[in-house]
């Protein structure tokens, strides 16, 4: 039985309703083009998805993203920043708060139209108050829609990577989507879905049928893998990303712009969130060893927010209420650091 509760107007009614003022659109195209050419190798800048886990509240994100957009000024000939701003959680057990998108009061029930508009103006502040747009996980295909205009930078979790819907609408959308391994690790299984995502498709999406143009930006994200017995493997090390640096190399029909970012914090912390900078240390060390890995590996996923560590409610403003994270403090160290070492 599904109950109807709210009824929710079209991504195109509310983008209507909702627009982007035009100078802020052009500052979002111009980030665009600046994660595409680091993911094409226009550019040598690194890419570095940082931010906490889950967005819960516009005004701690705002406060880190105007922070963050401040340290972009002194690192932007070496670094692209991209505030992870994600609103949508994917929930291990499929219980639990599940992002600002659905829920934007976590402490109340779900209001997915408010969830909306809220996010949307966040998003836009985001960019007013830091010149950054931001980075999302596409946990719900059909809600891309709903920020398309805003972000610069689309996730597919972990969870998500081997489902057909989600690898479809990445092959129409026109930004570096980065698509993480699967729990169970598999790299055929990530260079399928890199495959999918970056070939021409034809399906159902939103009220017809559409053909994408393949997303020549589609790349890998290492997130780490879950064993059978529940434990936490790495793979960031040099052995994986070269394995993954061969399996593109060797994908019959090819694949374009060979890319992996580096998630530090998930199952290659196994979340004990101070090791993130430790592992981003030491796959920078692996860059100005090899060449070829340092070609392949175009950026870090960061867990950060103000206050370190994470909380089960929401109580100690800008700490996460999902994965824990790094504070503001190791934050700046670590980007400053990454800025240095490129
Ligand atoms: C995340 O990025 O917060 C996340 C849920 O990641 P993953 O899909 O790798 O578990
Ligand atoms: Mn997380």
């Amino acid at each position: 039985m599904f109950e109807k509760q709210i009824q929710i107007p079209s991504a195109e009614d509310i983008l209507a309703e909702f627009p982007v003022p035009k100078a802020l659109a052009a500052v979002k195209r111009e980030r665009d083009r600046q994660v595409i050419d680091v993911i094409t190798g226009r550019s040598d800048k690194l890419l570095v998805i940082i931010g906490p886990c889950s967005a819960h509240e516009p005004r701690p994100v705002l406060e880190y993203v105007s922070r963050l957009g401040k340290l972009n000024e002194r690192v932007k000939d070496r670094l692209v920043l991209v505030p992870r701003i994600y609103t949508a959680k994917p929930r291990t057990r499929g219980v639990g708060y599940k992002g600002m998108f659905s829920q934007p009061d976590p402490e109340h029930e779900e209001d997915t139209l408010r969830g909306i508009y809220t996010i949307r103006k966040m998003l836009l502040d985001t960019i007013e108050v830091s010149g950054l747009s931001a980075a999302d996980e596409m946990l719900y295909p059909e809600n891309y829609a709903y920020v398309e205009d805003l972000v610069t930078y689309i996730a597919i979790g972990a969870r998500s990577s081997e489902n057909q819907m989600h690898r479809l609408v990445s092959s129409g959308i026109e930004l570096p989507v980065g698509i993480k391994n699967p729990m169970s690790g598999s790299i055929p299984v990530l260079i399928n879905s890199i495959y999918a995502a970056q070939s021409s498709q034809v399906f159902k999406y939103h009220n017809w049928q559409v053909k994408t143009s393949g997303n020549p930006y589609a790349h890998a994200v290492l997130r780490g893998r879950v064993d059978n017995y529940g434990n936490d493997i790495p793979n960031y090390h040099y052995e994986t990303v070269m394995q993954v640096l061969d399996s593109y190399n060797n994908t019959e029909g090819g694949l374009k712009n060979p890319a992996v970012i580096v998630d530090a914090n998930h199952s290659n912390s196994a979340k004990h969130y101070k090791q993130q900078i430790r592992i981003v240390e030491e796959v920078l060390q692996n860059r100005s060893y090899d060449p070829d890995f340092r070609k392949i590996v175009k950026g870090f996923m960061v867990e950060s927010f103000l206050v370190e560590g994470c909380q089960k409610h929401d109580v100690v403003f800008g700490q996460s209420i999902t994965d824990p994270c790094l504070g503001w403090e190791d934050t700046e160290r670590l980007i400053l650091d990454i800025a240095e070492k490129v």
